[in-house]
């Protein structure tokens, strides 16, 4: 398989595709929260999805759909809903499939956010969970033998940057008709798992895909749903199968927001979609700049680091990720590298001396970022549950930038050196 991302394709599929050639070049923003319709009729057709203009901004408007358009051909994908953040993508999905009495498969580590979702809220409206390593084969054909409806799992782990065997995972949800969701947010362009045989991909459009950090936002992706034989009509997916025989080839746009949207409103604004598309244009060169950067900062902190601390990559021939690095990930993981102080004085004392990283729970962001991960993000996490996620006391977790890949190693150096 040839794994490796064509930047100049999307250099030119983004920037074309994004804002208009004749009238105003940048895309317009639409911000108004209701829509006048032509006649009774035209309204009975928008209500019926018959005919194809803005019903009323809760269930979408053309600013969002503009940027829908563009994620869906950048992910490979048929159709997508713009949210109002990234985990407003993730409990739409959820939610519009999953029902009280139905359990998620939750393959490998995940961020915070998304990990509180699971094991907290969804647990209070009586969807369980169960959680394995990304490669506990067992454990998750033992799982998708027993009918489950979705699996949720995240292109790269954050911050254990543990690599999955995505297209065995892909594989094997298509062998027993289960749906899988992958957060692909670190891996935008480097990784397109619907093109691969997901139905699902969401993203924080807050992170890589807007690089600004101007802008709130999270997106999800679907496959187009197959005219015969899709996996939604299994039987596990009674409930929903009225829609998908009146909807067809896009189904998967009324499943979540007549389950979804509709109801609990995650619905992105018009100017937050606006400022997703103006960072999204300029995605491919910053991706592939970042990426290297990342690379070559971890060679660097590996080789001249002193001891005490240590930086983890999959690109770095200790890692345990390695061989899978260079085989899927040819040209990159994402933004994120990790270093482990040892101790949380440690961290602490190295975080503090850095002069041009910026401290905060970001990623994938223009700017370097570091931060502490037990006492933030995972400070109300047990022991067992950070054990899990690959998270310890002297871990700090880094997103690489676009400044001078060289400024930032010697920033991470000179702090080193000063605890
Ligand atoms: C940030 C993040 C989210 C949540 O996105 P928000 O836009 O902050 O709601 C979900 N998944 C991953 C991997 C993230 O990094």
């Amino acid at each position: 398989m040839n794994n490796t991302t064509d930047f100049n394709y999307f250099n030119t599929l983004l920037v074309q595709n994004i804002g208009n050639s004749v009238g105003p070049i940048a895309p317009t923003i639409t911000p108004s929260a209701a829509f006048g319709y032509e006649n009774a009729e035209e309204a009975e057709g928008i209500f019926a999805a018959e005919v194809n203009k803005p019903l009323y901004a809760r269930v979408g408007n053309p600013t969002n759909a503009k940027l829908e358009s563009v994620v869906a051909k950048m992910e490979g994908g048929f159709a997508s809903i713009a949210t109002s953040s990234g985990m407003g993508a993730i409990s739409m999905v959820v939610t519009a499939f999953l029902n009280s009495g139905d359990e998620l498969l939750c393959i490998g580590g995940f961020f915070g956010g998304t990990y509180a979702l699971v094991n907290e809220t969804l647990k209070r409206f009586g969807i369980s969970n169960s959680f394995c390593t990304v490669d506990d084969f067992t454990h998750i054909e033992n799982t998708l033998k027993r009918g489950i409806k979705m699996v949720l799992m995240e292109s790269v782990g954050n911050p254990s940057l543990t690599l999955p065997d995505v297209q065995r995972i892909i594989d094997l949800c298509n062998k027993y008709e289960t749906l899988l969701m992958i957060d692909n947010t670190p891996t935008p362009l480097l990784l397109r798992p619907l093109t691969m045989g997901a139905d699902i991909v969401v993203h924080s459009s807050t992170k890589n895909m807007s690089g600004h950090s101007a802008a709130l936002g999270g997106i999800a992706v679907f496959r187009e749903v197959k005219e015969a034989g899709d996996k939604l009509l299994n039987d596990k997916y009674a409930d929903i199968h009225k829609i998908v025989k009146k909807m067809g080839k896009k189904a998967f746009i009324p499943i979540c927001k007549k389950r979804a949207i509709r109801d609990y409103g995650m619905t992105a604004n018009a100017f937050g979609s606006f400022m997703t598309m103006i960072g999204l244009e300029t995605l491919s060169l910053r991706v592939e700049r970042v990426n290297k950067s990342v690379e070559a900062i971890s060679l660097l902190l590996d080789a001249k680091l002193p001891q005490g601390v240590s930086v983890n990559h999959p690109c770095l021939s200790s890692s345990p990720d390695n061989a899978r690095y260079k085989s899927d990930f040819p040209d990159g993981c994402g933004p994120l590298l990790t270093l482990d102080c040892g101790t949380k004085e440690r961290a602490f004392k190295l975080l503090n001396h850095l002069k041009l990283v910026i401290l905060t729970a970001n990623i994938g962001d223009n700017r370097t970022l570091a931060l502490h991960m037990t006492s933030t993000i995972y400070s109300d996490f047990d022991e067992d549950a950070r054990a899990f996620l690959g998270v310890h006391e002297g871990l700090i977790r880094v997103s690489i930038g676009l400044e001078d890949p060289r400024e930032i190693a010697e920033d991470f150096l000179q702090a080193a050196h000063a605890i």
